[in-house]
């Protein structure tokens, strides 16, 4: 079967060090890392040697080759992601409030991020896919849905299956076509990867149990439910449904944890784990991923997370 394939966003991060400090005033920061959702997500996927690519862009700068340099190393194919001639690589600026939460300061959409399109090295990267993984956050790049439509046709051409991580963001949500675009997706997706509120969205109904019922309606074969230092839960279209429990970790840095864990879980899927264990191994890959400064300096490989799971106490 052809590679896991997601498209989207490819930045770099720079944190501030001190938690509670803003950006109104000159502070110790740390990075560039690189990051964007569906970057953090494919190098997971190739960590754990799955087959991955993604369709991207950045600038001819070094945090475009940061980004680059690093996916190819980890093993994902770059061959899709395009070098802007003129915009700089995406960026996001990120500062942590006492409590946790986060403020970013965004550069994407007018950045080399923003400019991803239908090109040829694009095509023939998503005309050899076994797999389509859709971020939500990816659909509010301007030519992001060319490339999802393309991609999602050739799958059902091929037999491949479809992921989706329903982050789209909630403004994005409520313009029309936006809408029209997720809507679409989840109808072709067989497997689900929402955290929280992302599930009612995704089924465009409330409570649990009526969205769980409304997706699987529309042939969503399964989804993993992700509660943060919770652990997840895993439904599926038969009925059967999977507890995880979370692994007991301080939090360093919670970004690109939902990614990591739904790479983990699809990439274990698509080797033919059983559910059970693809969420045993989907919640180590987001526990360890906190763990560590930076969006995806956590991702590990089998042995980092069977090492991981060996000394690590659950929840
Ligand atoms: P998202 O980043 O998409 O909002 P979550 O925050 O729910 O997703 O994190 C995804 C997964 O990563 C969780 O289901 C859990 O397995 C793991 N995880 C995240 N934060 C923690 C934490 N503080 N402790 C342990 N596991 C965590």
């Amino acid at each position: 079967l052809g590679p896991t394939v997601t498209i989207g966003e490819i930045l770099v991060e720079i944190m501030a060090e001190t938690p509670g400090v803003g950006f109104l005033e000159p502070q110790p920061l740390t990075g560039p890392y690189p990051s964007g959702a569906p970057a953090i997500f494919i190098d997971q996927v190739a960590r754990l040697g799955g087959a991955a690519g993604i369709v991207g862009c950045v600038g001819h700068d070094d945090f475009g080759r940061l980004n680059i340099e690093r996916l190819q190393r980890d093993g994902a194919d770059v061959s899709a992601i395009s070098i802007h001639p003129e915009l700089p690589t995406g960026s996001a600026f990120v500062r942590y409030r006492p409590d946790g939460a986060r403020d970013f300061v965004f550069n994407l959409t007018r950045s080399a991020a923003g400019q991803i399109s239908l090109d040829d090295a694009a095509k023939a990267l998503l005309d050899r896919a076994g797999h389509l993984h859709v971020m939500g956050s990816a659909l509010s790049i301007p030519g992001a849905w060319d490339l999802i439509r393309y991609g999602l046709d050739r799958i059902a051409e091929c037999g491949g299956s479809v992921s989706l991580d329903p982050n789209a963001r909630k403004e994005l949500l409520s313009s029309h076509e936006a809408a029209g675009q997720f809507a679409a997706i989840v109808a072709e997706a067989d497997l689900l990867l929402p955290s929280g509120d992302e599930l009612f969205a995704a089924a465009g109904c409330e409570g649990e149990e009526a969205a769980l019922a409304a997706l699987f309606d529309q042939g969503v074969s399964e989804i993993a439910l992700k509660r943060g230092d919770k652990g997840a839960t895993v439904f599926r279209h038969s009925g059967e449904r999977t507890d995880g429990a979370a692994f007991q970790v301080e939090e360093i840095d919670p970004t690109g944890a939902g990614d990591c864990f739904g790479a983990a879980y699809l990439t274990c899927r698509r080797m033919g784990f059983p559910p059970d264990r693809a969420l045993l191994y989907a919640n180590a890959a987001g526990a360890r991923n906190v763990t560590r400064k930076g969006p995806m300096e956590g991702a590990g490989s089998f042995d980092e997370l069977d090492a991981f799971i060996a000394n690590t106490s659950r929840a």
